[in-house]
């Protein structure tokens, strides 16, 4: 193949999580990682209650509540244990003794109902197992139950490359969403969930912390018999510090969002830019008469994460060990389906796209 980089430089990364950061936020944690301007020490070296810290995670929280427009009877949180560890908690504190909906639209929703039937009663509203988790369901295939605790959606789920461009409306009851894997892709409008979470490592920074928009009346019904770090209410009265917060990653989800704001020009231009990214790479494959098969349907496929197959699982292979060479890298399938798999987060840059696709349209060349 091409030219071979060396062992040490930064490569195209298609990881679906952790994934690429920026660039500019990465060597800014670099220029800051000895010692924190002013401050004499490592942001990994101060306390969580220091006038160091103080401003850094009010800053993040800042930076989150401006780029998503966060009204103001809803409360951020930063918590530890990832979203996995809020398929639980939701439940432990919304259910209230209630069911609630779920709309298991891949392998991320159909974990979360599962998790959530250890704690109370879940109602599988639909199911897209049958039609291999191709696409999300219409409006009309969508019957909430009126007296459900709240109603539970993926926005994108990431093994699949299946996003929603619009969500249900669930009427009074509240909608959850996971956004772990399209935070901050395209503008949304978190008026329409009661609790809206992400985990950081994919599109806001790296793993160990887990960002929760949830509103007031929701934060509300932790119910009391719980250990006080599952407890939304609680975690909200002391702003996300009851106990040690994962500093770092509270410090590197302030500088991601200060880069979506100041050098990207806030998540309009973001959207505008991952859709141009995402189509560059869609039209490789729906140009290539067949050698490669996107997994989704075109209406509900994903801007972030672009699953892909080739005609047989050697050339997936040979696909991906070529395209490492010529540093591309991060593009096998979720273990769980196989084939390859293209995240194109906010921080993958427009020329490490186009590397992929002119190295897809050389790949079948010479291998078609
Ligand atoms: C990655 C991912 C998860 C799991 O995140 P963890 O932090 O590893 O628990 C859940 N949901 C979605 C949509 C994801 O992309």
């Amino acid at each position: 193949m091409s030219h071979q980089r060396p062992e040490n430089q930064r490569q195209y990364n298609f990881s679906a999580g952790p994934a690429v950061l920026p660039l500019p936020v990465l060597q800014k944690a670099q220029a800051e990682l000895l010692c924190l301007p002013g401050i004499g020490a490592s942001v990994m070296e101060v306390s969580h209650r220091s006038k160091a810290f103080e401003p850094i995670i009010e800053g993040a929280e800042a930076n989150v509540r401006s780029l998503l427009r966060v009204p103001d009877n809803y409360r951020v949180l930063f918590l530890q244990g990832g979203a996995l560890l809020q398929f639980g908690m939701i439940p432990m504190n919304l259910l209230g003794g209630k069911a609630a909906d779920y709309v298991v639209t891949g392998s991320w929703t159909s974990k979360a109902a599962s998790e959530a039937k250890i704690i109370g009663k879940t109602n599988v509203i639909w199911n897209g197992k049958d039609v291999f988790y191709k696409r999300k369901p219409t409006s009309s295939e969508l019957k909430f139950n009126a007296d459900a605790a709240y109603a539970y959606i993926c926005s994108n789920e990431t093994i699949e490359g299946v996003q929603y461009q619009d969500f249900p409306d669930t009427g009074s009851v509240p909608l959850v969403c996971d956004a772990s894997s399209d935070i901050f892709c395209k503008p949304v409008d978190i008026t329409q969930f009661g609790l809206y979470f992400a985990c950081a490592q994919k599109n806001v920074g790296p793993a160990g912390v887990t960002l929760v928009i949830i509103r007031d009346d929701l934060v509300e019904r932790s119910p009391e018999k719980l250990p006080s770090l599952l407890h939304y209410k609680k975690i909200a009265e002391q702003k996300s510090m009851l106990n040690t917060p994962p500093c770092f990653a509270i410090y590197m989800v302030k500088l991601v969002t200060e880069w979506l704001m100041d050098d990207m020009g806030g998540l309009e231009k973001v959207y505008a830019f991952n859709k141009e990214k995402a189509a560059l790479l869609y039209d490789v494959i729906d140009n290539s008469n067949g050698y490669y098969k996107g997994h989704a349907d075109k209406e509900y496929r994903s801007i972030m994460n672009v699953p892909f197959r080739l005609p047989s699982e050697e050339l997936d292979k040979k696909f991906e060990s070529e395209a490492k060479s010529a540093g591309l890298i991060m593009l096998s399938g979720h273990r769980s389906v196989g084939g390859l798999r293209a995240s194109i987060y906010n921080a993958m840059p427009r020329e490490g796209v186009v590397a992929l696709c002119n190295f897809m349209l050389d790949f079948v060349k010479k291998n078609g």
